[in-house]
């Protein structure tokens, strides 16, 4: 008897290691870091995407990847136009912490930012996603629009991005310069400093070059970050004569801005197809959104059904089209309709890394899987917040406060009020003042 349990001790303690090596081994298989990509879109209308009911636009991959994930119905960016935008989307922080809450620059000044525009960008202190990303392992890429600094110590290949193929400004043709720009912000630029034109139109250069980084690095088992920061549909207003003949019902710019948004659409499609190709679908995070809302005016995008437009703060200005899929840890073909916001982008992604989100200091966001998944029913933001100029708005809960230079504040609420029509400043006044 002594010796059968002997035996059988000896027996367990072989035994137990081996199991838990191979009970290891799957774990470490099924938590294989994800892919993660972000897709970005430029000045691109509220309502203009299949997905989000239009019924002019053509944007069957985009309307696709609504079907396979996550569509957010209340998605914020941290201010109405483009520069201060990327720089909360990038930092996971709301950007007025560092100044950069007017138009396109930051405030704060010297005399040789007052006189040199590409000297004023995302403070070289702050940390990006790619950063952090680059920390977790990942191989890191921007393609197209970069728009936060102009000067050489603002090149995304400083901060955090290994790899670079756009322009350092906020618009550039879409078709090759036959005579390039003096400027060398709105030249093509691949890695540091070698400029390079492009054969073709730019969305489809972008994603056809994204491409071959995401194989690459698919092909070293390298987990990767691919952000294309398109600059579709961001005026000049180009297209190739293919896309606009998809559009005979429509004239003037707004055929133009749909054949933009077709291509776009194209260029998602490529990106998305690739990682079917290559197997790595079910391991790739994919997020579509835009940058601020259309400016009707200027690219005949539209917003409707919300009021406002690019560089307001009605809802038009910043509540954007917004997709994310994860396969294995999101439920395809659902919507989620708290109000989130862009700067949840860079804890999400971190998380998904591997990363601890506690390591993240003065950050904004928050990740935003356990509020999807319902783990957390609680609202992942109770307040946000914007400003520009002397302008400012806040939402708190439902309630969204606007205040201007040149009248009284206006308060709305909006479950009964989308529009933004109804101002209820006076009915409301404790909650206006407490607001204001
Ligand atoms: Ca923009």
């Amino acid at each position: 008897m002594q010796a059968m349990k002997k035996i059988l001790i000896i027996v367990f303690a072989f035994y137990i290691p081996l199991g838990c090596a191979a009970q290891q081994k799957v774990i470490s298989n099924t938590t294989k870091k994800p892919n993660i990509i972000l897709l970005f879109a430029d000045d691109a209308g509220y309502a203009d995407f299949g997905f989000q009911g239009s019924k002019v636009m053509i944007t069957p991959n985009l309307d696709k990847l609504a079907t396979e994930g996550v569509r957010f119905t209340q998605a914020y960016v941290t201010h109405p136009t483009c520069g201060p935008s990327r720089a909360g989307l990038i930092t996971g922080k709301s950007q007025y912490k560092f100044g950069y809450e007017e138009n396109n620059v930051p405030t704060y000044m010297s005399a040789v930012s007052a006189a040199d525009s590409t000297e004023m960008g995302l403070p070289v202190e702050e940390v990006t996603m790619a950063d952090y990303l680059k920390k977790q392992g990942y191989a890191t890429a921007v393609y197209g629009k970069w728009h936060l600094g102009g000067a050489d110590r603002f090149h995304p290949t400083k901060r955090g991005f290994d790899e670079f193929y756009g322009f350092r400004g906020g618009a550039r043709d879409y078709f090759p310069y036959k005579n390039p720009p003096s400027e060398p912000q709105n030249k093509l630029e691949r890695g540091f400093a070698n400029f390079e034109e492009h054969e073709g139109y730019l969305t489809d250069v972008l994603a056809e070059d994204a491409t071959v980084f995401i194989e690459k690095n698919a092909k070293a088992n390298t987990p990767f970050f691919a952000f294309l920061s398109f600059n579709a549909v961001h005026t000049p207003m180009d297209a190739t004569p293919e896309d606009l003949a998809k559009f005979p019902e429509l004239t003037g710019k707004r055929k133009i801005v749909a054949a933009m948004g077709l291509a776009l659409d194209r260029a998602v499609g490529k990106v998305l197809n690739k990682l079917k190709e290559l197997g790595i679908e079910d391991n790739t995070i994919v997020v579509f959104t835009n940058d601020n809302g259309g400016p009707t005016d200027a690219n005949a995008s539209s917003n409707l059904p919300l009021s406002g437009i690019k560089a307001t703060h009605l809802e038009g200005g910043i509540r954007v089209p917004f997709l994310m899929k994860w396969p294995g840890q999101l439920q395809a073909n659902t919507t989620y309709t708290k109000p989130i916001s862009t700067l949840d982008l860079l804890p999400t992604f971190f998380k998904a890394a591997g990363g601890d989100v506690n390591e993240l200091k003065d950050i904004d966001g928050v990740d935003l899987l356990p509020y999807i998944n319902g783990q957390n029913s609680a609202r992942p933001h109770e307040t946000l917040f914007w400003k520009r100029d002397a302008r400012a708005a806040m939402r708190k809960g439902d309630w969204k406060l606007i205040r201007f230079p040149d009248r009284p504040a206006e308060l709305f609420y909006l479950p009964d009020d989308e529009k933004e029509l109804n101002d209820l400043a006076t009915s409301e006044p404790e909650r206006y003042l407490e607001m204001y």
